[in-house]
């Protein structure tokens, strides 16, 4: 090779970094509560997974301040709110969604600093997607008689609702969206570690003029998500997060009456047959698993390929793995970002590490890590059992798993050998087996020939260790509904 071609070959893409200067952070904030600033007793500091750099001192809302949010959503409950014209209400909520696209560079640039997702993901589908979804649930908000006919459906009052950090504004999104819609008012916790996008959302709040008190921000950590669960005078909770605390908190609802909807964990099978278009199925398991870090509960992190195509797909896979660009979120360039916090990245160091002790076979292209931050290389595992724990648990990083099958029976079999059933991707040219599969599969949600598509349109939620009840279209309405059923019109 001439030295010229060796330099080229070496061709390097130059820094595109986004600006952060659209950002204007405050030194600390406080909790959203009643249309205003309140004080709390405690802070913390939120960082920046990339460089660890300190941005911003935030509340840690105590029982008291939580108290205080839920008074706040039950005073604008009981006031304004719930006796305001549906029509009305839905202007709010367009407001909002026209505020989140003008603004939409400057929240997009927040949550990639605050969660440490790429740039180009944030703006291209974070952002869209939040405001789709207030775009959508506004134009429910005065059809709801028609939405559920001869239902009656009334709001059930005040909702407590917790996120966690991988799509920080796009939860806040799904949850808040057709809480309002549906005539409810509102307590949201952010994950802890992402609580800016939620803060700035304040701002929005401001600007739309909407009534004090119909939303309320708490940030914190797992204390406040439970003392918002605990709160008596909360008629629905909201979850998204992990099994484990979806599990206690439905431990800590039982009996108690209240609404409670759990989005938890997933396992997905992303399934290949031996006659799918190899080069397409390669993006989309890409897509599936790299994206946003593979922080997705219903990522693609377990790739089932049928075992006669087992080698070229794998080989076209580490390929293109060697074209992943890893570092700075706010590089427009950048395909995976940092990982979410010290405490993701140890988690997903020890079930890497268990991986390779069970003897899975582990790949990752050469890759340098910045120094500071806190970041993981694409992973590949091949020569996956299903025993292994790297193919039954959750491991929310950018880690797949491999393993394969012979007949469509198998593929399925596997498929559903897991306590989650969040979502599932089949590729294959034949369009029966798509329709075969579908059917078959335990999952609340399969992608066909494309993976980690989301529509405000569309319901999404999972069977089993997934967790119960939908997010989106009219499926995710009800949930923030009551239903008299024994008055209606025709019931008699
Ligand atoms: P997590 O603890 O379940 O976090 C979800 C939300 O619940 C956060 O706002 C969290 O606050 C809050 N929370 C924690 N303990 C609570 C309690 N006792 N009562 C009420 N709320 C509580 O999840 P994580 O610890 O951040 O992540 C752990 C694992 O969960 C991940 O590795 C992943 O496998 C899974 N996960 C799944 C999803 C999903 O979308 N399905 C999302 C996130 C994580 P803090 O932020 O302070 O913890
Ligand atoms: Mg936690």
């Amino acid at each position: 090779m001439t030295e010229e071609l060796a330099a080229f070959r070496g061709f390097a893409y130059a820094a595109a970094p986004e600006s952060r200067a659209i950002v204007r952070l405050e030194d600390g904030y406080g909790l959203f509560v009643g249309g205003e600033w309140r004080a709390p007793a405690e802070t913390y500091t939120t960082i920046s997974p990339a460089s660890e750099e300190p941005l911003a001192q935030v509340g840690q809302a105590s029982a008291e301040d939580v108290g205080a949010a839920v008074g706040a959503a039950r005073a604008a409950f009981e006031g304004e709110w719930s006796a305001l014209r549906p029509a009305e209400r839905a202007k709010y909520l367009f407001r909002i969604a026209r505020l989140l696209q003008e603004r939409a560079r400057e929240f997009a640039v927040l949550e990639s600093l605050n969660g440490g997702k790429p740039i180009k993901e944030s703006r291209d589908v974070d952002l869209p997607l939040a405001a789709a979804h207030f775009f959508y649930y506004a134009g429910w908000a005065d059809k709801l008689e028609y939405a559920f006919p001869n239902r009656r459906p009334r709001p059930r009052g005040v909702t407590g609702q917790i996120i966690p950090w991988n799509f920080p504004l796009l939860m806040l999104a799904w949850k808040i969206a057709p809480a309002l819609a549906a005539g409810n008012t509102v307590v949201l916790k952010p994950a802890e570690t992402t609580p800016l996008t939620a803060l700035l959302f304040c701002d929005v709040l401001r600007q739309a003029e909407l009534p004090a008190g119909v939303v309320n921000i708490v940030t914190g950590d797992g204390r406040t998500g439970a003392a918002l669960v605990e709160h008596p005078d909360v008629d629905k909770i909201a979850f998204t997060g992990s099994t484990e605390v979806g599990k206690a908190i439905q431990r800590e609802l039982a009996g108690t009456g209240k609404g409670l909807t759990l989005e938890l964990g997933g396992k997905a099978a992303n399934i290949v047959f031996d006659d799918a278009p190899l080069d397409q199925a390669v993006e989309g398991i890409v897509n599936g698993i790299y994206f946003n870090q593979g922080h997705v509960c219903c990522a693609g992190s377990r790739l089932l390929v049928q075992e006669s195509i087992q080698q070229p797909l794998i080989e076209k896979l580490k390929r293109r793995l060697a074209t992943l660009r890893v570092g700075d979120p706010l590089d427009k360039n950048t395909d995976v970002g940092a990982i979410n916090s010290a405490t993701q990245l140890q988690r997903i160091e020890e079930f890497v590490a268990a991986g390779e002790l069970e003897g899975a076979e582990l790949y990752q292209p050469p890759c340098t890590l910045p120094e500071r931050g806190y970041w993981f290389a694409p992973t590949v595992f091949t020569n996956v059992a299903q025993s292994h724990r790297i193919a039954q648990e959750e491991i929310f990083g950018p880690v797949l798993s491999v393993l394969t099958f012979r007949t469509p029976e198998e593929a399925v079999e596997k498929a559903n050998n897991t306590a989650y059933g969040l979502s599932a991707g089949v590729w294959t040219e034949k369009g029966s087996r798509i329709l075969w599969a579908a059917q078959r599969l335990r999952a609340g949600v399969v992608w066909a020939n494309t993976f980690n598509r989301f529509d405000p349109t569309s319901p999404f939620g999972g069977y089993k260790e997934s967790g119960f009840g939908r997010e989106g279209g009219l499926h995710g309405l009800e949930p923030y509904l009551r239903f008299d059923e024994d008055s209606t019109e025709w019931g008699g």
